[in-house]
């Protein structure tokens, strides 16, 4: 089995590859992978690398539900417990966006503790990546919109790391202030 270095490495290798070619939202045109390295950073850093599944987990966040990958193939390369915290992240997809949302905002509070801190580090990401210098009005509003649900989600997955909730609250606050 993949342990530190190895697993948080072959994990960045496996997401470069399947997210290739996908971009972020934002007026970046930002290849998506710069996100995976974003939510992989927040989570290693907040909590000093001691936990590379974790950070590994951060890597590989959005590939089951944005990429051809499974969960028992990242069972196989990368574990049972990366897995499962990707597999705990992941929408169903063959829900309509609105239901997805609702979805997150009412699952958030019944999600393991490290599945919590990578939803809080996902949306750190996904509004610093929203925050525009003089945005127009539609990005304003695309910014509120996504602000208030966030903040919703966050809410129920607060309290396992205070070090993220405080980056979580900076960024909103930032965010707010160009609203
Ligand atoms: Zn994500």
């Amino acid at each position: 089995m993949l342990t530190g270095l190895c697993l948080v490495s072959e994990a960045a290798e496996l997401a470069a590859r399947r997210h290739s070619g996908q971009h972020r939202k934002g007026d970046e045109n930002e290849p998506y992978i710069n996100h995976l390295a974003e939510v992989a950073s927040l989570l290693a850093s907040v909590t000093d690398g001691a936990d590379a599944e974790l950070v590994a987990a951060g890597w590989l966040h959005d590939t089951i539900e944005d990429t051809d990958t499974s969960r028992d193939e990242l069972a196989e390369r990368f574990g049972a417990r990366v897995a499962g915290l990707v597999e705990e992240v992941t929408d169903d997809m063959t829900l309509a966006k609105s239901e997805r949302r609702r979805l997150q905002v009412v699952d958030a509070p019944k999600k393991s503790p490290d599945a919590k801190l990578i939803k809080i580090a996902d949306k750190i990401s996904n509004i610093r990546a929203r925050i525009f210098f003089e945005p127009d009005a539609e990005q304003k509003e695309e910014l509120a919109d996504y602000l208030a649900w966030a903040e919703q989600v966050v809410k129920g997955c607060r309290g396992i790391n205070a070090r993220l909730d405080t980056l979580f609250d900076e960024a909103m606050a930032h965010a707010k202030d160009t609203l």
